[in-house]
């Protein structure tokens, strides 16, 4: 079967040589097979995405050479998606509203620690019911997270295949009961992502290692949900010269600072390893 591959990224900064090896990663698996590569802009937090971002990501990867199939899809243009899959969620009785601070999970005792962070030590798992909805009708800000312990419970044991890894069971509790929407932003990177690859006919999911804990969650939201499970292939992150892992965060250079500084598109792909 022919891969259909995607990049994903979203418009919070310009791509850096990170971004250019992820695009060219899954360009080059689909057009070598004669797939399909899409494109899609994760814009769903709109207090950090711009504009700008969503423009420039256009304009490098076709200054890289990059060209995609079909539409490019947006996610800030899709909420109905992502809010049908929330409903299903709650008739299936697997979401609970959170009204914790960061602080308060900060702060919390007994919170054990998840790749990504502190876990959420399931404070308002228990909150009853009608406490939770006088709480949000008053406006208190809140989350929607996924009971992982129950959803786990319900999917039953759940696996997906990895490149490297071979057939990876699926451990989702690592990640603990993640947000999957907040009051303000609609739907959360798990869940969206887990709908768009779906809807999209995603067959391989190709993105960087350090979202191989997020990938155990996507695996049981597309159980939940009664959605196919592609194939995935996790890369390495790109490092600096230091080990660094590059990052707009870390000022990592952008395709845009190698373009005005006069590097070539063919260089840029070379220095991202490509052709490979
Ligand atoms: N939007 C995510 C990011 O920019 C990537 C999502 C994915 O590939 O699953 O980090």
């Amino acid at each position: 079967m022919q891969p259909v591959t995607r990049f994903a990224p979203s418009p919070t900064g310009y791509l850096h040589l990170g971004h250019a090896f992820s695009a060219l990663d899954a360009w080059s698996r689909a057009r070598s097979a004669g797939g399909r590569f899409l494109l899609r802009i994760e814009d769903i937090d709109r207090t950090r995405c711009r504009p700008e971002f969503d423009t420039g990501i256009i304009e490098d990867l076709t200054w890289l050479g990059l060209d995609w199939d079909g539409e490019v899809r947006r996610q800030s243009a899709h909420f109905a998606d992502y809010q049908a899959a929330i409903e299903k969620l709650q008739a299936l009785g697997v979401i609970y509203p959170c009204f914790c601070t960061r602080k308060d999970i900060a702060g919390a005792q007994s919170a054990p620690h998840g790749p990504d962070g502190p876990l959420y030590p399931g404070t308002c798992r228990t909150l009853p019911a009608d406490i939770a909805v006088a709480r949000m009708a008053t406006g208190s800000p809140y989350a929607l997270r996924l009971d992982t312990g129950r959803a786990t419970a319900l999917a039953g044991n759940l696996s997906f295949r990895e490149e490297s890894l071979g057939t990876v069971a699926a451990a989702p509790e690592q990640l603990g009961d993640v947000v999957l929407a907040r009051r303000e932003i609609p739907c959360s990177y798990h869940l969206c992502v887990t709908v768009d690859d779906a809807l999209q006919g995603v067959t391989l999911v190709t993105r960087a290692i350090d979202l191989l804990p997020a990938t155990h969650i996507h695996r049981l939201l597309q159980a939940l949900l009664g959605l196919p499970t592609p194939d995935y292939a996790h890369h390495p992150l790109l490092t600096d010269e230091a080990g660094a892992r590059l990052a707009k965060r870390a000022g990592a250079p952008t395709l845009r600072s190698i373009r005005e500084a006069g590097g070539t598109a063919e260089n840029t792909r070379k220095m991202a390893g490509f052709p490979r």
